[in-house]
């Protein structure tokens, strides 16, 4: 039977990861635990920076009103000379992406739903 760690965890069981030094793991070692301690960082800040990104995308989704609304407001800034011909094409441009990506997405969800309605359990064709 190899070493086994001699450690408890949260449970009050004994740690059953094969020991590395001293009779404890790599998990309960205190030489690793720096280490152990800027991995916990990392994964906070980056869980934190996906949230905040999560979040932000939330509050900046555009309604389909809201995207015809941006395109109208150009075209009306064209004609009257406000809002150059340039930036008028970028709206355009970004409302065909926003309005594509939303067809996508509601595809995909109505795939999903019918899928699941059919019993449909193969997820070889999905992401
Ligand atoms: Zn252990």
């Amino acid at each position: 039977m190899p070493n086994t760690c001699s450690a408890q965890n949260k449970a009050g069981q004994s740690c059953s990861a094969q020991a590395w030094k001293g009779g404890l793991c790599r998990w309960h070692h205190p030489e690793l635990e720096p280490q152990r301690a800027e991995e916990r960082r990392k994964g906070g800040a980056a869980r934190s920076n996906a949230s905040r990104a999560r979040r932000r995308m939330a509050a900046e989704a555009m309604t389909p009103n809201e995207i015809q609304g941006f395109v109208a407001v150009a075209m009306r800034g064209v004609m009257v000379g406000s809002i150059t011909p340039g930036i008028a094409n970028a709206v355009a441009s970004l409302a065909r992406a926003a309005v594509a990506v939303r067809e996508a997405s509601e595809i995909e969800q109505r795939l999903a739903e019918l899928e699941q309605r059919a019993g449909v359990t193969d997820r070889r064709w999905r992401a």
